[in-house]
């Protein structure tokens, strides 16, 4: 490629509304362009780069057997009705109407049209396993689209679909899928870690996200330096929260009178002890979706003695009291709750269910209220609408230098990207629309599923949080725009100089390497700054003078200074 011939457009400043270095330095590298919230152009610089990830995952689906299709995004909503996602998904599930006002989703994700796929192409056992998947726009209405690429409203995801006999065949395919994904992100050159996830109502342990390791990541990943234990943080708090949440479940459904128990009553229930000082006790229940994964952790039953004027819970843990809590401001509770703390407990029991272990809060209408007469709240909203703390305090209940649960060391913590995500879903789909199999009996079976995403755009913006300085992006070589540029200098006045650049073009070319020649005639100083911000790996600088000496010079994006190298070998280096 010669740069007169593409499209380069970089900028000194990022837009304001940019807040991680990956958005503000794609914005200036001239790599997306914004046309509403979370909504992006992508220019022709992005563009390369999301073809060549996208090219990645190809190969390596391919290699592991999957085979290649194209899903409609726009969807028709009877099969989202069949599996009543259509109402039972949020405001992030697009849904919009044709001229005969039918209704249709923007697909988030392909579960209702390959399931209905396979149920009429997938009638024997004989044609089992298969594995489907497809690369193609999402559309997710995300509540806070943010951080470019990163969040957006409109995404691009490879998303795999797999089919099998039964749960040990459904095993196996998860496996390859897992073991392809180590592959893809292998090759992707990013530092990420596989951890585990929730699997919410289906169960097991086959949920793994892949996360790349970034400070700004919005996840927190909590693993073992000393051993294989590696999980996200909602799934480790979900295990250390285990048994308070047992004990918080049938507290709350034995509640004797709501708003007239007392903290000890509730203490008691739990069986936990109230620290002389600070009487307060926070809980935690779960908010699902509609894969049973949690969405978010609640923890608001906060309970303060009456006679106690407290204005703020610090953080930290009360004296004595098990790990498995967290305090909430009184501040917080007053902005989500619009009342005072107090005791907050549900109506009735019906209003919680325990499922398995895990406290659900199914309702919004909570009663709330000081432990004083006539200080109760009723009609308090527990729900999805309440406003989002803008970040969850970072008082977590699994911290650094907890034990591990494997019990081989102790617990650190990062913050990453969740890129990946492997999950595997059971007959939740196929039996909500009876997606059936012959088995060798000639009997009808329902098909065992799983479901396999990669954000293929989120990548990007990842791969830049990884790697990038005050110069720019620094991309790995296997997902950069180009891998090689040529910097010629003063080609319009030096015909050894544009000739030599001309030949080394061709003969890289030539050798299939990704290489750019910047021909566009730019001064040097402003032709590195965009190469540099832009991220290629590789440049090589061309000047008359070195030429004389049989020399260019050759720098690496992470190197400090270029070094000289003959011209005859320079082909060689570089390939
Ligand atoms: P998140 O927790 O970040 O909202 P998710 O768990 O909702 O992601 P999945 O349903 O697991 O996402 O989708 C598979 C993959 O699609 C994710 O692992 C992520 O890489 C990507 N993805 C999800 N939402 C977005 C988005 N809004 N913008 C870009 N990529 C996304
Ligand atoms: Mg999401
Ligand atoms: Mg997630
Ligand atoms: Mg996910």
């Amino acid at each position: 490629m010669k740069a007169s011939q593409f499209f380069i457009s970089t900028l000194k400043e990022a837009p304001a509304d940019a807040e991680v270095a990956s958005h503000k330095l794609m914005m200036r590298a001239g790599m997306i362009k914004r046309l509403g919230a979370g909504i992006y152009n992508y220019m022709p610089m992005g563009l390369r780069v999301i073809r060549k990830v996208e090219k990645i995952i190809r190969e390596e689906m391919d290699a592991a057997g999957a085979v290649e299709c194209l899903m409609p995004v726009i969807q028709p909503a009877e099969l989202w009705q069949e599996t009543g996602r259509f109402d039972k998904m949020g405001p992030e599930l697009l849904r919009v109407k044709d001229r005969h006002n039918r209704d249709f989703v923007v697909q988030p994700t392909s579960e209702e049209v390959i399931t209905d796929i396979a149920r009429q192409e997938l009638r024997s056992y004989r044609q089992l396993p298969k594995n489907f998947y497809h690369i193609q726009t999402k559309f997710r209405d995300e509540r806070r689209p943010r951080f470019g690429l990163m969040r957006g409203r409109e995404f691009t995801m490879k998303d795999a679909y797999s089919f099998d006999r039964d749960v040990e065949a459904a095993g196996r395919s998860y496996e390859n899928m897992y073991a392809a994904y180590c592959k893809i992100f292998d090759r992707f050159g990013l530092e990420y870690r596989a951890v585990a996830a929730d699997t919410g109502a289906i169960g097991g342990d086959r949920s793994h996200e892949f996360q790349v390791i970034a400070e700004t990541g919005e996840d927190a990943i909590v693993y073992c330096p000393t051993s294989d234990y590696a999980a996200n943080i909602e799934l480790a708090e979900a295990v250390a929260l285990l048994p308070a949440r047992a004990a918080a479940g049938q507290a709350l459904a034995k509640t004797p009178t709501p708003g007239k128990s007392t903290c000890e009553d509730v203490a008691a229930l739990l069986g936990l002890p109230l620290s002389q000082t600070v009487k307060s006790l926070v809980l935690a229940t779960d908010e699902l979706d509609e894969h049973g994964s949690i969405i978010k952790t609640q923890v608001w039953l906060l309970l303060v003695r009456g006679d106690h004027e407290l204005n703020e819970v610090k953080a930290g843990k009360i004296e004595g009291m098990k790990a498995g809590f967290r305090f909430a401001t009184v501040g917080e509770i007053e902005s989500r709750f619009g009342c005072k703390p107090g005791y907050l407990g549900p109506i009735g029991a019906k209003d919680v269910k325990v499922v398995a272990d895990r406290t659900v809060a199914l309702m919004s209408d909570f009663v709330c209220g000081a432990n004083e007469v006539d200080f109760h709240l009723t009609g308090v909203n527990w729900g999805r609408d309440l406003p989002e703390p803008d970040v969850v305090a970072d008082i977590r209940n699994v911290v650094a230098g907890d034990p591990s649960p494997d019990g081989k060391g102790v617990l650190a913590i990062q913050r990453g990207i969740e890129v990946g995500h492997v999950f595997y879903l059971g007959t939740k789909y196929s039996a909500a629309m009876n997606a059936t199999f012959l088995d060798e009996n000639g009997k009808p079976k329902l098909l065992e599923m799983g479901c396999y995403g990669i954000g293929v755009t989120r990548i990007l913006g990842a791969a830049i949080e990884q790697n990038n300085d005050a110069r720019g992006i620094i991309w790995p070589d296997a997902i950069a725009p180009f891998t090689v540029v040529i910097c010629p200098i003063g080609a319009d006045r030096s015909e050894d100089v544009k000739q030599a650049a001309e030949k080394l073009y061709g003969e890289l070319k030539a050798l299939g390497v990704d290489v750019l020649l910047d021909d566009r005639g730019e001064r040097p100083g402003a032709m590195f700054a965009d190469w540099e911000l832009i991220g290629v790996p590789h440049r090589v600088v061309l000047g008359d003078r070195g030429l004389k000496e049989g020399q260019v010079e050759y720098q690496g994006r992470r190197d400090d200074a270029a070094t000289k190298v003959a011209v005859s070998d320079i082909v060689s280096h570089l390939k």
